[in-house]
């Protein structure tokens, strides 16, 4: 088996998220809630050689799709990545993440006396100030979130 083929190895269905930046596959899973919430077949391959990126993180579920919550999340640790959803050994839809400029309803703010952490009906709202990096600004308080604010919320 070449290596190509071990990498790719077909599942029957389900979904196959590729191209994640190399070291983020373990916070991939823990998003999805690997291991808790999901009792299939996952298959986590780390520092896969990658002719773009020189080395990639790749995570296989089988018999699940992911909802576009799920996949918003992965944007936010994942810029790069890419999903593709199999059925029947078929990639019936392959999609880019994409991380918004302006991220809305899946994060919370980490400042305690922020206006979005209150009994107020405010949305919170997140302006990206770099992807990698990961850096984003709180909307109503002005507070700076990185990758390790973001990570403990999942
Ligand atoms: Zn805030």
């Amino acid at each position: 088996m070449s290596e190509k083929m071990l990498y790719v190895a077909k599942i029957k269905d389900g979904t196959v998220i590729d191209h994640i930046t190399a070291g983020h596959a373990m916070n991939v899973a823990k998003i999805l809630g690997i291991g808790e919430r999901s009792n299939g077949v996952v298959t986590i391959a780390m520092n896969v050689p990658s002719k773009h990126f020189g080395k990639k993180d790749m995570v296989k579920i089988e018999g699940r799709e992911l909802n576009p919550e799920e996949v918003d999340k992965i944007a936010l640790l994942a810029p790069h990545a890419s999903i593709n959803i199999i059925r029947d050994y078929e990639v019936i839809e392959k999609k880019e993440v994409k991380l918004p400029k302006i991220v809305t309803g899946i994060i919370k703010c980490t400042n305690p006396a922020c206006i979005s952490n209150s009994n107020e009906p405010v949305q919170p709202k997140f302006y990206v100030e770099s992807e990698e990096p990961l850096s984003v600004k709180c909307h109503y308080c002005g507070y700076i979130m990185e990758k390790q604010d973001i990570l403990k919320q999942f």
